[in-house]
């Protein structure tokens, strides 16, 4: 998949759909799989990886290997997921009457559950819906789910929070700080952490 060029992403970006943080919009999934078939663009936390992970029953490090994509910027190691030769997610899969599904649906990734709804930066503030989406501006009025948006806004910060020490206070190196991330979360999860716990996201709402 190429990448958009500059023009693309201002002509987008010009198009995002402004929602008050508590206000209300309209959605209905039309299932068209458009969402999941964009390249390896939904970004992951050390929380996603390890919720995914545990939900298909695989150690992180196997996880990473087989379906994210990490690029190192500015220090910095970004995990996407990573998607086939046509752009479509690995966890996207087709039934034979044509319908898509995801195969890890209950751990799907923060994005994923918010989606068309997007997060702009670490601010609670700055909510989007994408315009890309079909299903915008279809359906019943919902209303945002700001739970679940508080939750994707604590892990965001947190998983930045410890990237940030292990490389700028401890001087690690970004991709043994990342794994070191991972082993800490993992770690958590297995010892009851709430943000691993499946039931309790699904119940902070969805979109
Ligand atoms: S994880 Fe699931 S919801 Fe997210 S892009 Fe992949 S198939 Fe779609």
């Amino acid at each position: 998949m190429s990448s958009p060029s500059l023009d693309e992403l201002e002509e987008y970006t010009s198009r995002l759909i402004p929602v008050e943080p508590s206000g209300v919009f309209r959605f209905r999934c039309t299932r068209c799989g458009g969402c999941c078939s964009g390249g390896p663009n939904v970004s992951l936390t050390v929380f996603d990886v390890v919720r995914m992970a545990r939900f298909l029953r695989i150690e992180w490090r196997g996880f990473l290997r087989g379906y994210v994509k990490v690029i190192i910027a500015d220090v910095m190691p970004h995990m996407l997921l990573r998607g086939d030769e046509r752009g479509r997610c690995l966890f996207l899969a087709e039934k034979h009457n044509g319908v898509k599904l995801c195969v890890i649906y209950p751990a799907r990734p923060m994005r994923c559950r918010l989606y068309p709804l997007l997060v702009e930066g670490l601010k609670p503030r700055r909510l989007y819906l994408d315009p890309k989406s079909p299903g915008v501006g279809q359906g019943p009025e919902r209303r945002t789910p700001s739970r679940l948006i508080e939750q994707y806004i604590w892990e965001r910060r947190e998983h930045y929070r410890r990237l940030h020490r292990l490389i700028v206070e401890e001087g690690v190196e970004p991709l043994e700080a990342l794994y070191q991330a991972l082993s800490e979360a993992w770690k958590e999860a297995e010892q009851g952490a709430a943000w691993a716990d499946l039931d309790r996201l699904s119940g902070l709402g969805s979109v």
